[in-house]
């Protein structure tokens, strides 16, 4: 029987979901759907000084808004405290893991005279029994942490499905906290007992994490549980080369939701940091799924391109049906506290093609909804003198066509042009100027009829 593949992606809620944590969870909901398994989220929250509910609700929003849903899970960390004792029990008793009294004051005395030595900043093994060791007295009221017995010799290897081949060297870490005082699992512990409990065969994480793995790995083996697969991808470098931050710009998916990108354009801009499928740029989530095997990981950090997201997002909105573009810049315009009508869905066919996110579509149906205030320079070049005679012809003309379509609006323009001898500019320019507040709009005839004729007329007296 082949094995069930289940991956899990497990952010810790001390802020919004990073755009980082939103490319894992990508690709390990597209590696467990390629290949018929499971996709788990469990929320670490063992931070509790840190961890809050409004992140949790924000996680789960933008993982809801994304549609990667999972098949297991919230799975709270906190909730799970009596397996972790129960562990660390077991731990305890067959001798691969201790109690140590360490003060802070000790632990830091070792590692000034380890520095002093210009040696590696580890802990002492001081409290690990060890045969014909005479333990240091236990200290009165003190509460311990629980290390893991570490071994002491030999390499930890792993064939990582991002990295190839990594060694470390047990030499190079120390015998980790498993519990604090207090009773709350560390992360590299709960992490290994609830993937092994979870029963995932495949974890991918940011490589930041690549120096916790060979402790997860000693601990899986020590408790006898099955290793699972590790894939640890390359960090998202900003705009600037330096690792993407909050100080170099939006990194929060809500950030990217509340400014007008669809959940579509933003998967498939994150499937392409760090992955790739030949040349293709655009690809649909099922796409994805059907390619995503696990191969053609990059190795090396990807570059966030804000410029690129905005094409491919232009491209989604280009693509998608104005019907369900329209409650999206519905949505934009009521943050403003524009109410729209049935209007917008011709507006976002109207206006999309030159829109790379629905704000910028709600930029132009508000005006449709609002009043326009033309600049000065544009009010200038175009609405002279000259051209007022017209405007006013076709303030008249408009009055009394008798159907309010593009097509009698085409024939009324037609009509000022002739009676005026002027070509289509000189009379264009300045109504898209009163109307829209601005000379670069589609089409005159189109972009009128989606107005009232009294709209219009009042505007063209401006
Ligand atoms: N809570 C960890 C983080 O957010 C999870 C790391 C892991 O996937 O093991 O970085």
């Amino acid at each position: 029987m082949t094995q069930k593949i289940r991956t899990r992606i497990a952010p810790s809620p001390t802020g919004f979901l990073h755009l980082g944590t939103a490319r894992t969870a990508l690709y390990s909901w597209a590696y467990a759907k390629h290949h018929g398994g499971q996709f788990v989220l469990r929320i670490e929250d063992t931070d509790v000084a840190r961890s809050t509910q409004d992140a949790v609700d924000q996680i789960l929003a933008s993982m809801a808004w994304l549609g990667l849903d999972y098949d297991e899970g919230p799975v709270y960390q906190m909730q799970r405290l009596d397996r972790y004792q129960a562990v660390v029990a077991q731990m305890l008793e067959a001798g691969t893991a201790y109690h140590c009294y360490c003060t802070p004051e000790e632990l830091e005395a070792t590692r000034e005279a380890q520095r002093a030595r210009g040696e590696k900043t580890l802990y002492d093994r001081r409290w690990r029994p060890e045969p014909g060791k005479v333990l240091p007295p236990v200290p009165e009221g003190v509460p311990p942490v629980v290390r893991f017995c570490n071994p002491v010799e030999g390499d930890v290897t792993w064939d990582d499905l991002v990295k190839g081949e990594i060694t470390i060297n047990n030499r190079e870490i120390d015998d980790l906290i498993i519990v604090r005082p207090d009773g709350v699992p560390t992360y590299n512990f709960a992490v290994v007992v609830d993937d092994w409990d979870m029963a995932i065969t495949h974890v991918f994480r940011g490589d930041e994490h690549i120096n916790n793995t060979p402790w997860q790995i000693n601990i899986f083996r020590a408790l006898g549980a099955p290793l699972p697969a590790f894939g640890h991808l390359p960090v998202i470098l900003g705009d600037d080369g330096q690792k993407l931050s909050k100080r170099r710009g939006a990194v929060s998916v809500t950030a990217y939701e509340e400014n007008g990108y669809l959940p579509e354009a933003m998967l498939n801009y994150l499937a392409r940091l760090g992955w790739s499928h030949g040349d293709d740029e655009l690809f649909t989530r099922e796409q994805m799924v059907g390619w995503f095997d696990g191969s053609h990981l990059s190795k090396s950090p990807a570059q966030w391109d804000a410029a690129k997201l905005a094409w491919v997002n232009g491209q989604y909105i280009k693509a998608k049906a104005d019907d369900e573009l329209a409650p999206l810049v519905a949505a934009q315009l009521q943050k403003r506290g524009i109410v729209a009508d049935a209007r917008l869905t011709a507006i976002c066919a109207l206006f999309k093609d030159r829109c790379e996110t629905t704000v910028a579509l709600a930029n132009w149906a508000a005006a449709f909804y609002t009043d326009v205030t033309p600049s000065d320079a544009d009010r200038a070049q175009h609405v002279t003198d000259a051209v007022r005679p017209a405007l006013a012809t076709l303030a008249d003309k408009l009055a009394t066509v008798s159907a309010w379509d593009k097509a009698s609006i085409a024939a009324a323009i037609k009509e000022v042009l002739a009676a005026h001898g002027m070509k289509m500019p000189a009379l264009a320019m300045p109504v898209r100027v009163l109307v829209m507040g601005t000379p670069q709009t589609p089409s005159l005839d189109a972009v009128l009829a989606i107005f009232s004729k009294e709209k219009v007329i009042e505007r063209l007296k401006g």
